[in-house]
């Protein structure tokens, strides 16, 4: 029995229900708490660390990003504003954020406990915890189309990561596994992108819901699905965000599971998905090694 727990960020449960998109609509969910910390609205890897711990920022350590790069004010308004700049003023953001990058760091993981140090269970990626690269490669996205890349470049990148990301996830289903995490940036680079382009936003909402319904029909008997969101996009065409600032994070964080309760708290997640991970087993305990012809490896120098 697998837990899944695929965290599509900014996945917005407004916008869910602007598109009436059922594909997020698993057998029970809605809109869930989450929290700002450092910034006025929630802030991806700090929220991300407090999904997989339970533990507030000042006890995970990932505050801001936790790195020196990502609390660089010039990369927290080009992830603010992609997309609402005029020319000129992409083409400098795009030389000053390419300047401060040169010497890049490492997105700060947290040395908490968090679900994913549980048995058999496993993390492709995850903000905060394991591996930030991917999230570094949406947001270096999110700068180049403030540079000018164009519409069908940034969509194939894009895509491209999201579709490794989800092959992944169903792939976990296949092997004893008790949670299997994947953090997914799609819908909050396109949120960025497109907050005021409400077909283009639409297509993404509806290409990555396809890929939540690929992993829903995959689930055997006993596992679970849980998708989750960290915060909400505030878009200029979805009605109550008129007044606010288009492709800022909004509150409307959003979780849906394939069982008949869901978190209602960010802070909640943790100990859903724990508590029912322990429900089975996966078989794992009593697992074989592998005889390798270590021989041949060394003749082919792939061992010393
Ligand atoms: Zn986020």
């Amino acid at each position: 029995m697998t837990v899944v727990v695929l965290a599509l960020d900014a996945l917005d449960a407004g916008l869910i229900d602007h598109f009436d998109l059922d594909a997020y609509r698993l057998a029970s969910g809605g809109e869930i708490e989450t929290f700002a910390n450092t910034q006025d609205v929630p802030y991806t890897p700090e929220v991300w660390a407090t999904v997989a711990t339970g533990l507030e920022p000042a006890e995970h350590g990932i505050t801001g990003g936790g790195t020196s790069e990502w609390e660089n004010p010039a990369l927290d308004l080009a992830s603010t504003v992609t997309g609402h700049l005029d020319e000129s003023t992409r083409g400098t953001l795009g030389k000053l954020v390419r300047s401060r990058t040169g010497t890049r760091e490492r997105i700060g993981e947290t040395d908490r406990e968090s679900m994913f140090d549980a048995d058999d269970a496993v993390v492709h990626n995850w903000p905060g915890v394991h591996d930030g690269q991917p999230l570094q490669r949406a947001w270096d996205l999110m700068n180049a189309v403030a540079e000018g890349m164009s519409r069908s470049e940034f969509e194939r990148e894009l895509f491209g990561l999201c579709a490794q990301q989800f092959g992944w996830a169903r792939e976990m289903l296949e092997h004893p596994v008790s949670i299997a995490g994947v953090h997914v940036h799609t819908l909050d680079a396109a949120g960025h992108a497109y907050a005021d382009d409400e077909e283009a936003l639409r297509r993404a909402y509806e290409r990555v819901g396809e890929y939540v319904q690929e992993i829903v029909a995959a689930l055997g008997e006993d596992d679970e699905l849980l998708v989750v969101s960290d915060h909400g996009m505030r878009t200029e065409f979805y009605p109550p965000d008129a007044g606010e600032k288009p492709a800022s994070h909004s509150w409307r964080a959003y979780a849906s599971s394939t069982a008949d309760t869901y978190p209602k708290s960010v802070y909640d997640v943790r100990r859903w998905v724990e508590e029912r991970a322990a429900a089975s087993e996966t078989g794992a305990s009593d697992d074989e090694g592998i005889d390798m012809p270590t021989e041949r490896l060394r003749e082919l120098g792939y061992l010393d």
